[in-house]
Protein backbone atom coordinates (compact mmCIF):
# COMPACT_ATOMS: atom_id res chain seq x y z
CA UNK A 1 0.00 0.00 0.00
CA UNK A 2 1.31 3.43 -1.02
CA UNK A 3 1.32 6.06 1.91
CA UNK A 4 -0.31 9.48 1.39
CA UNK A 5 2.39 11.23 -0.53
CA UNK A 6 2.73 8.00 -3.08
CA UNK A 7 -0.82 8.07 -4.01
CA UNK A 8 -1.58 9.44 -7.71
CA UNK A 9 -4.39 10.88 -7.59
CA UNK A 10 -5.31 14.33 -8.30
CA UNK A 11 -5.08 17.26 -5.41
CA UNK A 12 -7.14 20.29 -6.16
CA UNK A 13 -5.59 23.72 -5.20
CA UNK A 14 -9.05 25.67 -5.15
CA UNK A 15 -9.71 26.92 -1.80
CA UNK A 16 -13.51 26.49 -0.77
CA UNK A 17 -14.50 29.20 1.58
CA UNK A 18 -17.51 30.12 3.38
CA UNK A 19 -17.85 33.28 5.31
CA UNK A 20 -14.34 34.17 4.40
CA UNK A 21 -12.81 30.82 5.74
CA UNK A 22 -12.39 27.45 4.93
CA UNK A 23 -14.85 24.64 4.90
CA UNK A 24 -14.77 22.94 8.40
CA UNK A 25 -16.13 19.11 7.66
CA UNK A 26 -15.80 16.51 9.97
CA UNK A 27 -16.31 12.86 8.15
CA UNK A 28 -16.96 10.08 10.89
CA UNK A 29 -16.38 6.87 9.47
CA UNK A 30 -13.06 5.56 7.71
CA UNK A 31 -14.89 3.28 5.35
CA UNK A 32 -15.26 3.63 1.84
CA UNK A 33 -18.41 5.85 1.56
CA UNK A 34 -16.21 8.29 3.81
CA UNK A 35 -12.87 8.53 2.48
CA UNK A 36 -14.01 8.57 -0.74
CA UNK A 37 -16.32 11.94 0.49
CA UNK A 38 -13.13 12.85 2.51
CA UNK A 39 -10.50 12.81 -0.62
CA UNK A 40 -12.95 14.54 -2.82
CA UNK A 41 -14.10 17.12 0.27
CA UNK A 42 -10.12 17.71 0.68
CA UNK A 43 -8.84 17.81 -2.86
CA UNK A 44 -11.53 20.57 -2.80
CA UNK A 45 -10.21 22.98 -0.44
CA UNK A 46 -12.40 21.66 2.95
CA UNK A 47 -10.79 21.14 5.87
CA UNK A 48 -11.60 18.02 6.52
CA UNK A 49 -10.94 15.51 9.86
CA UNK A 50 -11.67 12.11 9.85
CA UNK A 51 -12.63 10.18 12.80
CA UNK A 52 -12.94 6.55 13.11
CA UNK A 53 -13.59 4.30 16.02
CA UNK A 54 -10.90 2.09 14.98
CA UNK A 55 -8.99 1.89 12.00
CA UNK A 56 -9.61 2.36 8.49
CA UNK A 57 -12.04 0.16 6.72
CA UNK A 58 -12.76 -1.45 10.18
CA UNK A 59 -16.28 -1.75 9.40
CA UNK A 60 -18.25 -3.72 6.31
CA UNK A 61 -15.60 -2.18 3.74
CA UNK A 62 -13.20 -4.48 5.33
CA UNK A 63 -15.24 -7.22 5.17
CA UNK A 64 -16.94 -7.26 1.85
CA UNK A 65 -16.22 -9.15 -1.17
CA UNK A 66 -15.22 -6.31 -3.42
CA UNK A 67 -18.09 -7.20 -6.37
CA UNK A 68 -18.53 -3.71 -8.72
CA UNK A 69 -21.16 -3.71 -11.49
CA UNK A 70 -22.98 -1.23 -13.17
CA UNK A 71 -26.04 -4.07 -13.78
CA UNK A 72 -28.64 -2.03 -12.07
CA UNK A 73 -32.24 -1.70 -14.40
CA UNK A 74 -33.30 1.22 -12.34
CA UNK A 75 -31.51 4.57 -14.25
CA UNK A 76 -30.34 6.68 -11.53
CA UNK A 77 -28.83 3.42 -9.57
CA UNK A 78 -27.04 2.31 -13.61
CA UNK A 79 -25.81 5.79 -13.38
CA UNK A 80 -24.33 6.01 -10.51
CA UNK A 81 -22.95 2.61 -10.40
CA UNK A 82 -21.54 3.48 -13.75
CA UNK A 83 -19.69 6.31 -12.79
CA UNK A 84 -18.70 4.45 -9.77
CA UNK A 85 -16.77 2.09 -12.48
CA UNK A 86 -14.93 4.65 -14.49
CA UNK A 87 -13.47 5.94 -11.15
CA UNK A 88 -12.61 2.72 -9.90
CA UNK A 89 -10.72 2.28 -13.75
CA UNK A 90 -9.15 6.25 -13.48
CA UNK A 91 -7.96 5.72 -10.05
CA UNK A 92 -6.87 2.36 -9.89
CA UNK A 93 -3.13 1.42 -10.50
CA UNK A 94 0.29 0.23 -9.72
CA UNK A 95 0.84 2.75 -6.95
CA UNK A 96 -2.80 2.59 -5.95
CA UNK A 97 -5.23 -0.22 -5.68
CA UNK A 98 -5.73 -3.22 -7.99
CA UNK A 99 -9.26 -3.07 -10.25
CA UNK A 100 -9.47 -6.47 -11.88
CA UNK A 101 -12.14 -5.97 -14.75
CA UNK A 102 -14.50 -9.53 -14.60
CA UNK A 103 -17.77 -9.98 -16.37
CA UNK A 104 -20.25 -10.73 -14.12
CA UNK A 105 -23.23 -13.28 -14.94
CA UNK A 106 -26.17 -13.90 -13.07
CA UNK A 107 -28.62 -15.95 -13.84
CA UNK A 108 -31.76 -18.20 -12.61
CA UNK A 109 -32.58 -21.83 -12.92
CA UNK A 110 -35.31 -23.46 -14.94
CA UNK A 111 -37.11 -24.38 -11.54
CA UNK A 112 -37.61 -20.80 -10.64
CA UNK A 113 -39.67 -18.90 -13.60
CA UNK A 114 -40.05 -16.20 -11.56
CA UNK A 115 -36.75 -14.90 -11.23
CA UNK A 116 -35.88 -15.67 -14.78
CA UNK A 117 -38.74 -13.19 -15.74
CA UNK A 118 -37.50 -11.20 -13.61
CA UNK A 119 -33.82 -11.41 -15.34
CA UNK A 120 -35.24 -11.10 -18.54
CA UNK A 121 -37.35 -8.16 -17.54
CA UNK A 122 -33.76 -6.54 -15.61
CA UNK A 123 -31.79 -7.17 -18.64
CA UNK A 124 -34.47 -5.00 -20.94
CA UNK A 125 -34.19 -2.39 -18.83
CA UNK A 126 -30.90 -1.83 -18.41
CA UNK A 127 -30.00 -2.20 -22.36
CA UNK A 128 -33.02 0.99 -22.98
CA UNK A 129 -30.51 2.62 -20.07
CA UNK A 130 -27.39 2.29 -22.09
CA UNK A 131 -26.11 -0.19 -19.77
CA UNK A 132 -24.20 -2.89 -21.67
CA UNK A 133 -25.83 -5.73 -20.94
CA UNK A 134 -27.14 -9.42 -22.58
CA UNK A 135 -28.98 -11.88 -22.18
CA UNK A 136 -27.93 -15.44 -22.67
CA UNK A 137 -29.38 -19.07 -22.42
CA UNK A 138 -27.97 -22.04 -21.43
CA UNK A 139 -25.95 -23.23 -24.24
CA UNK A 140 -24.30 -19.67 -25.35
CA UNK A 141 -23.66 -19.28 -21.58
CA UNK A 142 -21.33 -22.46 -21.42
CA UNK A 143 -20.03 -21.72 -24.47
CA UNK A 144 -18.41 -18.53 -23.32
CA UNK A 145 -18.04 -19.41 -19.47
CA UNK A 146 -17.31 -23.09 -20.01
CA UNK A 147 -16.65 -23.37 -16.24
CA UNK A 148 -20.36 -22.90 -15.40
CA UNK A 149 -22.77 -25.42 -15.03
CA UNK A 150 -25.89 -24.36 -17.43
CA UNK A 151 -27.69 -27.45 -17.83
CA UNK A 152 -30.28 -26.49 -15.30
CA UNK A 153 -30.02 -22.45 -16.19
CA UNK A 154 -33.51 -20.90 -17.79
CA UNK A 155 -31.94 -17.92 -18.46
CA UNK A 156 -28.84 -15.57 -17.35
CA UNK A 157 -27.65 -11.79 -17.98
CA UNK A 158 -24.25 -10.24 -18.63
CA UNK A 159 -23.00 -7.18 -17.69
CA UNK A 160 -19.48 -6.07 -19.37
CA UNK A 161 -18.72 -2.71 -17.11
CA UNK A 162 -17.39 -5.61 -14.01
CA UNK A 163 -15.18 -6.27 -11.78
CA UNK A 164 -13.61 -6.33 -8.35
CA UNK A 165 -11.62 -4.72 -6.31
CA UNK A 166 -10.24 -5.62 -2.65
CA UNK A 167 -12.61 -3.26 -0.58
CA UNK A 168 -10.09 -2.49 2.26
CA UNK A 169 -7.41 -1.52 -0.26
CA UNK A 170 -9.59 0.48 -2.02
CA UNK A 171 -10.53 2.35 1.58
CA UNK A 172 -6.82 2.41 2.63
CA UNK A 173 -5.36 4.34 -0.54
CA UNK A 174 -8.57 6.45 -0.37
CA UNK A 175 -7.71 7.61 3.09
CA UNK A 176 -4.69 8.01 2.40
CA UNK A 177 -5.04 10.08 -0.14
CA UNK A 178 -7.42 12.29 1.54
CA UNK A 179 -4.84 13.11 3.78
CA UNK A 180 -2.75 13.65 1.26
CA UNK A 181 -5.00 16.03 0.00
CA UNK A 182 -5.19 17.90 3.75
CA UNK A 183 -7.29 15.75 5.74
CA UNK A 184 -6.50 14.94 9.20
CA UNK A 185 -7.02 10.89 10.29
CA UNK A 186 -8.01 10.27 13.94
CA UNK A 187 -8.40 6.61 14.24
CA UNK A 188 -9.02 4.56 17.57
CA UNK A 189 -11.60 7.78 18.06
CA UNK A 190 -15.25 6.73 18.82
CA UNK A 191 -16.98 9.76 18.71
CA UNK A 192 -20.64 11.34 19.70
CA UNK A 193 -22.23 13.41 16.56
CA UNK A 194 -24.81 16.16 17.70
CA UNK A 195 -26.93 18.55 15.32
CA UNK A 196 -28.08 22.35 15.75
CA UNK A 197 -24.98 23.30 15.63
CA UNK A 198 -23.74 20.22 13.68
CA UNK A 199 -20.69 18.74 16.24
CA UNK A 200 -18.44 16.00 17.12
CA UNK A 201 -17.73 15.08 20.72
CA UNK A 202 -14.26 13.32 21.58
CA UNK A 203 -14.20 10.65 24.44
CA UNK A 204 -12.98 13.14 26.66
CA UNK A 205 -15.90 15.47 26.04
CA UNK A 206 -14.26 17.85 24.16
CA UNK A 207 -16.42 19.46 21.26
CA UNK A 208 -15.73 20.07 17.56
CA UNK A 209 -18.27 22.67 15.65
CA UNK A 210 -18.06 22.34 12.14
CA UNK A 211 -19.66 23.35 9.23
CA UNK A 212 -20.51 20.32 8.15
CA UNK A 213 -20.69 16.70 10.14
CA UNK A 214 -20.80 13.63 7.57
CA UNK A 215 -21.85 10.16 9.34
CA UNK A 216 -20.81 7.58 7.26
CA UNK A 217 -20.52 5.11 10.31
CA UNK A 218 -21.62 1.58 8.13
CA UNK A 219 -24.09 -0.18 10.43
CA UNK A 220 -23.60 2.26 13.45
CA UNK A 221 -25.02 5.17 11.72
CA UNK A 222 -28.37 4.92 13.08
CA UNK A 223 -27.53 4.42 16.35
CA UNK A 224 -25.33 7.53 16.59
CA UNK A 225 -28.37 9.11 15.48
CA UNK A 226 -30.55 7.65 17.92
CA UNK A 227 -28.08 9.12 20.03
CA UNK A 228 -28.42 12.77 18.78
CA UNK A 229 -32.23 12.44 18.80
CA UNK A 230 -32.75 11.92 15.50
CA UNK A 231 -34.72 8.70 14.44
CA UNK A 232 -32.93 6.86 10.91
CA UNK A 233 -34.92 4.16 9.09
CA UNK A 234 -32.39 1.87 8.89
CA UNK A 235 -31.41 -1.44 10.13
CA UNK A 236 -28.52 -3.53 10.54
CA UNK A 237 -28.10 -7.25 9.51
CA UNK A 238 -25.40 -10.01 9.05
CA UNK A 239 -24.17 -11.86 6.10
CA UNK A 240 -21.52 -14.21 5.72
CA UNK A 241 -18.74 -14.78 3.49
CA UNK A 242 -15.75 -17.70 2.61
CA UNK A 243 -12.34 -17.61 0.46
CA UNK A 244 -11.67 -21.36 -0.85
CA UNK A 245 -8.36 -22.35 -2.05
CA UNK A 246 -9.70 -23.13 -5.67
CA UNK A 247 -8.87 -21.66 -9.00
CA UNK A 248 -10.89 -19.79 -11.15
CA UNK A 249 -10.50 -16.91 -13.50
CA UNK A 250 -14.00 -15.62 -14.54
CA UNK A 251 -16.90 -14.99 -14.27
CA UNK A 252 -18.04 -13.61 -10.90
CA UNK A 253 -21.37 -14.97 -10.91
CA UNK A 254 -24.55 -14.77 -8.75
CA UNK A 255 -27.00 -17.72 -9.03
CA UNK A 256 -30.37 -15.92 -7.59
CA UNK A 257 -32.08 -19.26 -7.43
CA UNK A 258 -28.98 -21.09 -5.51
CA UNK A 259 -28.97 -16.99 -3.57
CA UNK A 260 -24.96 -17.01 -3.41
CA UNK A 261 -22.09 -14.83 -5.16
CA UNK A 262 -18.32 -15.80 -6.14
CA UNK A 263 -15.89 -14.15 -7.88
CA UNK A 264 -12.07 -14.99 -8.72
CA UNK A 265 -9.74 -13.84 -5.65
CA UNK A 266 -5.98 -13.62 -5.26
CA UNK A 267 -6.13 -16.36 -2.85
CA UNK A 268 -8.90 -18.97 -4.84
CA UNK A 269 -12.25 -17.99 -4.83
CA UNK A 270 -14.81 -15.66 -2.67
CA UNK A 271 -18.32 -16.23 -2.65
CA UNK A 272 -21.00 -15.41 -0.08
CA UNK A 273 -24.76 -15.90 0.68
CA UNK A 274 -27.74 -13.78 1.28
CA UNK A 275 -29.29 -12.18 3.66
CA UNK A 276 -30.25 -12.31 7.58
CA UNK A 277 -33.50 -11.44 7.75
CA UNK A 278 -33.43 -10.01 11.13
CA UNK A 279 -32.16 -6.64 12.63
CA UNK A 280 -28.03 -7.59 13.74
CA UNK A 281 -26.60 -5.69 16.87
CA UNK A 282 -23.15 -3.60 15.65
CA UNK A 283 -21.64 -4.89 19.25
CA UNK A 284 -23.03 -7.80 19.85
CA UNK A 285 -23.08 -9.55 16.31
CA UNK A 286 -20.96 -13.02 15.93
CA UNK A 287 -18.30 -12.03 13.40
CA UNK A 288 -17.27 -15.72 12.89
CA UNK A 289 -19.31 -17.16 10.20
CA UNK A 290 -21.28 -20.02 11.12
CA UNK A 291 -20.19 -23.65 10.26
CA UNK A 292 -22.66 -24.68 8.45
CA UNK A 293 -23.34 -21.43 6.39
CA UNK A 294 -19.06 -22.84 5.14
CA UNK A 295 -20.95 -26.52 4.44
CA UNK A 296 -23.82 -24.91 2.59
CA UNK A 297 -21.70 -22.71 0.06
CA UNK A 298 -19.22 -25.52 -0.52
CA UNK A 299 -21.70 -27.67 -1.44
CA UNK A 300 -24.26 -24.68 -3.42
CA UNK A 301 -20.66 -23.51 -5.32
CA UNK A 302 -19.74 -27.49 -6.07
CA UNK A 303 -23.21 -27.58 -7.77
CA UNK A 304 -22.55 -24.19 -10.50
CA UNK A 305 -18.65 -24.68 -10.69
CA UNK A 306 -18.46 -28.34 -10.88
CA UNK A 307 -14.29 -28.41 -11.84
CA UNK A 308 -13.65 -26.83 -8.63
CA UNK A 309 -12.19 -29.16 -5.54
CA UNK A 310 -14.32 -28.24 -2.58
CA UNK A 311 -14.84 -31.85 -1.58
CA UNK A 312 -12.48 -30.97 1.84
CA UNK A 313 -13.33 -29.05 4.27
CA UNK A 314 -10.23 -27.24 4.50
CA UNK A 315 -10.44 -26.06 0.66
CA UNK A 316 -11.87 -23.52 2.91
CA UNK A 317 -9.21 -20.96 3.88
CA UNK A 318 -11.43 -18.24 5.81
CA UNK A 319 -14.43 -17.48 6.46
CA UNK A 320 -16.63 -14.19 8.33
CA UNK A 321 -19.47 -12.77 9.12
CA UNK A 322 -20.29 -8.43 8.64
CA UNK A 323 -23.06 -5.87 8.62
CA UNK A 324 -24.50 -4.44 6.04
CA UNK A 325 -27.52 -2.10 6.26
CA UNK A 326 -31.14 -2.07 4.84
CA UNK A 327 -34.27 0.63 4.38
CA UNK A 328 -37.62 0.54 4.05
CA UNK A 329 -37.23 0.87 0.40
CA UNK A 330 -34.08 -0.77 -0.73
CA UNK A 331 -32.35 2.55 -1.49
CA UNK A 332 -29.89 4.40 0.58
CA UNK A 333 -30.28 7.33 2.96
CA UNK A 334 -27.61 10.01 1.60
CA UNK A 335 -27.66 13.78 1.93
CA UNK A 336 -28.70 16.29 4.43
CA UNK A 337 -30.85 15.16 7.12
CA UNK A 338 -30.15 19.10 9.28
CA UNK A 339 -28.39 21.99 8.38
CA UNK A 340 -24.83 20.88 8.08
CA UNK A 341 -25.88 17.46 9.10
CA UNK A 342 -25.68 14.61 5.95
CA UNK A 343 -25.47 11.42 6.58
CA UNK A 344 -25.02 8.17 3.89
CA UNK A 345 -25.89 4.52 5.17
CA UNK A 346 -28.32 1.67 4.06
CA UNK A 347 -26.82 0.18 0.81
CA UNK A 348 -28.55 -2.81 1.11
CA UNK A 349 -25.45 -4.86 0.40
CA UNK A 350 -23.86 -2.46 -2.25
CA UNK A 351 -21.88 0.07 -0.65
CA UNK A 352 -18.81 -0.68 -1.83
CA UNK A 353 -19.27 -0.80 -5.40
CA UNK A 354 -21.28 2.79 -5.22
CA UNK A 355 -18.66 4.70 -3.26
CA UNK A 356 -16.55 6.11 -5.38
CA UNK A 357 -19.56 7.71 -6.68
CA UNK A 358 -21.58 8.43 -3.68
CA UNK A 359 -18.42 9.91 -1.95
CA UNK A 360 -18.57 12.52 -4.62
CA UNK A 361 -21.87 12.96 -4.77
CA UNK A 362 -21.88 13.53 -1.21
CA UNK A 363 -19.03 15.99 -1.06
CA UNK A 364 -20.56 18.28 -4.39
CA UNK A 365 -23.35 18.26 -1.67
CA UNK A 366 -21.99 19.29 1.27
CA UNK A 367 -20.28 22.19 -0.88
CA UNK A 368 -23.54 23.67 -1.85
CA UNK A 369 -24.70 21.34 -5.14
CA UNK A 370 -28.05 19.32 -4.94
CA UNK A 371 -28.38 16.76 -3.39
CA UNK A 372 -29.38 12.88 -4.55
CA UNK A 373 -33.23 13.11 -4.62
CA UNK A 374 -34.37 9.63 -4.27
CA UNK A 375 -31.58 8.88 -1.48
CA UNK A 376 -32.72 11.96 0.65
CA UNK A 377 -32.74 10.73 4.04
CA UNK A 378 -35.89 12.63 5.26
CA UNK A 379 -37.98 10.68 2.54
CA UNK A 380 -38.54 8.75 5.80
CA UNK A 381 -39.73 9.96 9.26
CA UNK A 382 -37.52 7.26 10.74
CA UNK A 383 -39.86 5.72 13.04
CA UNK A 384 -41.43 3.09 9.99
CA UNK A 385 -41.85 -0.47 10.80
CA UNK A 386 -40.15 -1.91 7.91
CA UNK A 387 -38.84 -6.02 7.24
CA UNK A 388 -35.55 -6.49 6.30
CA UNK A 389 -35.97 -7.56 2.41
CA UNK A 390 -33.42 -10.43 1.26
CA UNK A 391 -30.66 -8.23 -0.55
CA UNK A 392 -27.32 -10.22 -1.42
CA UNK A 393 -24.20 -8.20 -1.70
CA UNK A 394 -24.95 -8.82 -5.57
CA UNK A 395 -28.46 -9.05 -6.01
CA UNK A 396 -29.37 -6.56 -9.24
CA UNK A 397 -32.17 -4.47 -8.46
C1 LIG B 1 -19.59 -10.01 3.73
C2 LIG B 1 -19.91 -8.74 2.99
C3 LIG B 1 -19.81 -8.73 1.61
C4 LIG B 1 -20.10 -7.57 0.91
N1 LIG B 1 -19.90 -7.54 -0.44
C5 LIG B 1 -20.10 -6.39 -1.14
C6 LIG B 1 -19.83 -6.35 -2.53
O1 LIG B 1 -19.37 -7.32 -3.13
N2 LIG B 1 -20.08 -5.18 -3.19
C7 LIG B 1 -20.58 -4.08 -2.55
O2 LIG B 1 -20.81 -3.08 -3.20
N3 LIG B 1 -20.83 -4.10 -1.23
C8 LIG B 1 -20.61 -5.22 -0.51
N4 LIG B 1 -20.86 -5.25 0.84
C9 LIG B 1 -21.43 -4.05 1.46
C10 LIG B 1 -20.33 -3.03 1.74
O3 LIG B 1 -19.38 -3.62 2.59
C11 LIG B 1 -20.89 -1.79 2.42
O4 LIG B 1 -22.06 -1.34 1.76
C12 LIG B 1 -19.86 -0.66 2.40
O5 LIG B 1 -18.60 -1.15 2.80
C13 LIG B 1 -20.30 0.44 3.33
O6 LIG B 1 -19.23 1.37 3.47
P1 LIG B 1 -19.35 2.54 4.51
O7 LIG B 1 -18.16 3.39 4.34
O8 LIG B 1 -20.69 3.17 4.37
O9 LIG B 1 -19.40 1.83 5.95
P2 LIG B 1 -18.28 1.03 6.75
O10 LIG B 1 -17.27 0.41 5.87
O11 LIG B 1 -19.00 0.16 7.72
O12 LIG B 1 -17.51 2.17 7.55
C14 LIG B 1 -18.05 2.80 8.69
C15 LIG B 1 -16.91 3.22 9.59
O13 LIG B 1 -17.45 4.03 10.63
C16 LIG B 1 -16.72 3.77 11.79
N5 LIG B 1 -17.50 4.22 12.95
C17 LIG B 1 -18.67 3.68 13.40
N6 LIG B 1 -19.08 4.36 14.50
C18 LIG B 1 -18.17 5.33 14.73
C19 LIG B 1 -18.03 6.36 15.70
N7 LIG B 1 -18.92 6.52 16.69
N8 LIG B 1 -16.97 7.18 15.64
C20 LIG B 1 -16.04 7.05 14.67
N9 LIG B 1 -16.11 6.09 13.72
C21 LIG B 1 -17.17 5.25 13.74
C22 LIG B 1 -16.47 2.28 11.74
O14 LIG B 1 -15.38 1.91 12.56
C23 LIG B 1 -16.23 2.04 10.27
O15 LIG B 1 -14.84 2.04 9.94
C24 LIG B 1 -20.56 -6.39 1.59
C25 LIG B 1 -20.66 -6.41 2.98
C26 LIG B 1 -20.32 -7.57 3.69
C27 LIG B 1 -20.40 -7.54 5.19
Amino acid sequence: MSGPDDVELAVGADAFTKDGRGLEVAVVGAGAVGATAAYDLAREGADVTVYDRGSVASGASGRAAGICYDAFADGLDAEIAGDAIERFRALSGDDTFAFAECPYVWLAREDDPDRADAIRDQVGRMQENGVVALELEGDALSDRFPALRTDDVAVAGIAGAAGYADPAEYTACLAAAATGAGATLETEMPVEVRPDPARVIRPDGAVHEVDAVLVAAGARTGGLLADAGLELAVKPYRVQALVADVDLSEPMCYDASGDFYLRPHAEGVLAGDGTEEREADPDGYDREADPEFRTDLRERISHRVPALDLAAENAVTRSWAGLCTATPDRDPLVGQVRDGFYVATGFQGHGFMRAPAIGQRLADEILGSDGVAAFDPTRFDGDEEFEIATGTTTEPN
